[in-house]
């Protein structure tokens, strides 16, 4: 059994990401760990601090970055940084698995480039944008003004999904999590 790969899974908000990590962590033969991120965002919904992310103030940030504690990061919204820590990727590996990323997508260009050969990039597309718009608002965690933000930013991000060594189309979510899952079978087993 591999471990020690990186599974990067990048789209823009909305997209799907979660859905699909949450289904896929749970085929125990891929042996699979989620990488959590570092965030100075708020806490969503139910989300806890140490499960979904690690949540910092922007001085904590500040100084895991001045400290290099992070394999990569981003402003991805304004105001809001996101990182993805060297210890957790090291635990997870250390811990013998492989380690599922969710991170935006100039995070998962730059990890892609940082792993070469031990990262398989994958780049989940909407149907469509409106599709991507409605998605959101029934998701109803975002204000309307934080929905125009990340549709605004989707189109943009559509742009480098050719930097990915995959892309799948999130329109039915079975037939995703299917792809998804051949591509992560070829790729760790
Ligand atoms: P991301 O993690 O990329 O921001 P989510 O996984 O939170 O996206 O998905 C956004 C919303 O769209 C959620 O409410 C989710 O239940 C829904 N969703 C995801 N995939 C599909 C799909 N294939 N068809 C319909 N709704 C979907
Ligand atoms: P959300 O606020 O919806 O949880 O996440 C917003 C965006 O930040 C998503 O595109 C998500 O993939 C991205 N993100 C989460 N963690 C990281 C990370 O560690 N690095 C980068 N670059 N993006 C991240």
């Amino acid at each position: 059994m591999t471990k020690g790969k990186l599974i990067i899974i990048s789209a823009p908000s909305g997209c799907g990401k979660s859905t699909i990590i949450g289904e896929i962590i749970k085929k125990e033969c891929l042996n699979l760990a989620f990488s959590i991120s570092a965030t100075t965002r708020a806490p969503r919904g139910e989300e806890i601090d140490g499960v979904n992310y690690y949540f910092l103030s922007e001085e904590e940030f500040k100084q895991a970055i001045a400290n290099d504690e992070l394999v990569e990061y981003e402003e991805v919204y304004p105001g809001r940084y996101y990182g993805t820590l060297k210890k957790e990727v090291e635990r997870i590996c250390n811990s013998g698995k492989n380690v599922i990323l969710d991170i935006d997508v100039k995070g998962g260009i730059n990890v892609k480039k940082q792993y070469g050969e031990k990262a398989v990039s994958i780049f989940i597309m909407p149907p469509s944008v409106d599709v991507l718009r409605e998605r959101l608002e029934s998701r109803a965690t975002d204000t309307p003004e934080a929905i125009a933000e990340r549709v605004g930013k989707a189109e943009y991000e559509i742009s480098f999904a050719e930097e990915f060594d995959y892309r799948i189309v999130n329109d039915k979510l079975a037939e995703a999590v299917k792809e998804t899952e051949q591509i992560i079978i070829d790729f760790v087993l």
